[in-house]
């Protein structure tokens, strides 16, 4: 009997249960391109674009070309289901509130019709509404939600393969072609993205190998070091889109030993937790998870919000971090930390408003992820950084960024500067200034904030909130 496998964030042929499930049988293969909440932003769709592609072009050497169309998945999939006779729709099971509440409603529809739609655990390898605190509820801290959801991954079944062949459904229609997809940019800003990413299950395994081989080893030390390439595996838009499943990486540090490889791991465990986070805490990419944060004295201001957006702060390390996910599409950790901790700190900016900026540009923008972080830092999160801990940025800059070379390589007007000053051009004597040919207000922004005066005024805000929940 024919089967639709409904593909969303497991754009991937290996180790997917949802293909598995139907790898036997007559089948349709199908994206649907979707509108609404939280919808892919601009630099995910240039992912997705590819990576569909990618995708096609692998099921159409499996023998069954995939089906992509645009439109409201409600309607569109049991359609589909209807012309090809299949009474069966398998798909990776989503966290996102929009994904779950869509999966619901088409099951009503699937059902109404004598079909259903059958979900299987590919995008995590917890199940988050099975791992619980002994007292039966969802987790809110990660150390005790990590060694809790650690212990079932240990005896994670091995990959699946991918299939050999897959037999096509008779009388399947036709759907759009790359052309006609509607997500490359335009006008195409994406240029050097092509230079940093291979989006796809192949592109996704290469990096994956090529950390192994590289990476890990240093990992504990690299992951804090920005102007190092290798220092992480920058495998996170190809986990985002599921071109490689997070048991996959569970596995291939199996029989690796060391702290690069624990701490890592620890790394695929934040993962998880944001989106346990997400799935029991729907209100997360909106609301403060700490109620207290509603009546934060944000001070909303367009062009300091567009300053930082356009990595022209003043304060190097920002500016470097901003200009780096303009141009690439993805920021390192902890230059992610300090950026955003910057604006919401030190700029008072509501972190919402950071968080949609990192939706729209980043090419791993994460709902989970992304969300769990932005409340992470702002300290208004489930298991959060006090809000009083505030990121000095020279300073972040200075002990992680040590010979500049983050800086120079993001923010070239600043290159000729002297290390000392690297990361704080606006205190360098005239000669220093002079001598590395910038002139501060021409060639540099001046700090759009002074550094002392926003720590204190973003103390004074948070004592608004303080001890109120
Ligand atoms: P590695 O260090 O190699 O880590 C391996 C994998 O672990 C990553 O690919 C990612 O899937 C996961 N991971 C690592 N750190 C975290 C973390 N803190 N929380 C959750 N998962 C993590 N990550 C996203 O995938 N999407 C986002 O939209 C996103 N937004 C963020 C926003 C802010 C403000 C901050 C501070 C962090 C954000 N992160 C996000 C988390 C983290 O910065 C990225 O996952 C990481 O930089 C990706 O690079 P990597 O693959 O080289 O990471």
């Amino acid at each position: 009997e024919p089967a639709l496998i409904w593909f969303r964030q497991d754009l991937r042929l290996a180790d997917n249960p949802a293909l598995a499930a139907v790898q036997d049988r007559p089948v349709l293969p199908v994206y649907v391109i979707e509108d609404g909440p939280w919808s892919p932003g601009a630099a995910s769709r240039w992912w997705l674009h590819h990576s569909l592609v990618s995708l096609g072009q692998a099921l159409a050497g499996l023998g069954t070309p995939l089906f992509v169309c645009r439109g409201d998945a409600r309607r569109i999939i049991p359609d589909l289901a209807a012309s090809i006779g299949a009474t069966e729709v398998h798909a990776g099971g989503q966290t996102e509130p929009a994904a779950r509440d869509r999966d619901a409603e088409t099951q009503t529809a699937l059902q109404a019709a004598g079909a259903r739609l059958i979900l299987h655990r590919s995008a995590l390898m917890h199940d988050p509404t099975r791992v619980r605190t002994a007292a039966g509820k969802p987790f809110s801290v990660y150390t005790p939600f990590s060694r809790a959801a650690a212990m079932g991954f240990d005896v994670l079944p091995p990959p699946i393969p991918a299939p050999r062949r897959l037999i096509g459904a008779a009388a399947a229609p036709t759907g759009l072609r790359p052309g006609q997809f509607g997500l490359l940019p335009r006008p195409d800003w994406a240029g050097e993205f092509a230079d940093w990413w291979t989006p796809g299950e192949a592109g996704a395994m290469a990096r994956l190998d090529s950390f192994l081989e590289d990476g890990l080893a240093d990992y504990a030390q690299g992951r804090d070091q920005p102007a190092m390439e290798d220092g992480t595996s920058r495998l996170s838009p190809h986990l985002h889109f599921g071109e490689v499943s997070p048991a996959t990486f569970w596995h291939a540090t199996q029989g690796r030993r060391g702290t690069g490889r624990d701490i890592f791991r620890k790394e695929l465990l934040w993962r998880e937790f944001s989106h346990h986070l997400l799935w029991h805490r729907p209100e997360m990419p909106e609301r403060a998870l700490r109620p207290a944060f509603d009546a934060f004295p944000w001070r909303s201001d367009a062009a300091m919000l567009r300053a930082w957006q356009r990595g022209r702060t003043g304060i190097p390390i920002v500016d470097a971090g901003m200009r780096q996910l303009w141009r690439i599409g993805w920021m390192h950790n902890r230059v992610r930390m300090i950026t955003a901790s910057f604006l919401i700190k030190h700029l008072l900016q509501p972190w919402q408003d950071g968080e949609a900026w990192f939706w729209d540009t980043l090419v791993d923008a994460d709902l989970g992820n992304n969300a769990a972080s932005w409340q992470w830092v702002a300290g208004c999160g489930a298991d959060a950084a006090p809000f009083f801990r505030i990121f000095n940025p020279v300073l972040q800059g200075q002990k992680f960024d040590a010979g500049g070379a983050y800086v120079r390589r993001w923010c070239p007007e600043l290159a000729g500067l002297p290390d000392r000053f690297i990361h704080r051009p606006h205190e360098a004597p005239a000669d220093v200034l002079r001598e590395a040919g910038i002139a501060i207000g021409r060639d540099y922004p001046a700090p759009v904030v002074d550094l002392a005066e926003g720590r204190s005024r973003a103390l004074a805000a948070f004592a608004a909130v303080k001890g109120a929940d």
